[in-house]
């Protein structure tokens, strides 16, 4: 399948499944289309969209926990920081995604 095509069918499952999680798409269309391809062609690499934005480690259960989308597996981080780690996804609130920052899981208070 060529890549655009499979960019398409992530967009459709994705935004289904975000939905339920009261995330939303970046409204970034070029960085959502950057990021899917990235994840097109890691799947095609490694079997599975992995986030582009995290190393993949070797360990599948491990590296599972980073297949997009990740949210359930990082509910607690993403929902402080408002957005996934890679920004593909935002919270459905947010109107300016720019305001927003990644800040690591160590910093995200009990
Ligand atoms: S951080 Fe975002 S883009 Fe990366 S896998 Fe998780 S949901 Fe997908």
């Amino acid at each position: 399948m060529d890549t655009s095509k499979r960019k398409a069918i992530f967009r459709r499952r994705f935004a289904k499944v975000v939905d339920a999680l009261g995330y939303k798409f970046n409204p970034d269309e070029e960085m959502v289309d950057f990021l899917l391809e990235q994840e097109v062609l890691i799947e095609r690499k490694h079997g599975s969209p992995f986030c582009p934005c995290q190393a993949i480690t070797g360990d599948r259960e491990k590296d599972m926990q980073n297949c997009c989308p990740c949210i359930p597996f990082h509910r607690k981080h993403f929902d402080y920081m408002k957005q996934c780690w890679c920004g593909l996804f935002i919270h459905k609130d947010v109107t300016d995604p720019t305001q927003l920052r990644q800040i690591p899981a160590s910093e995200v208070p009990d």
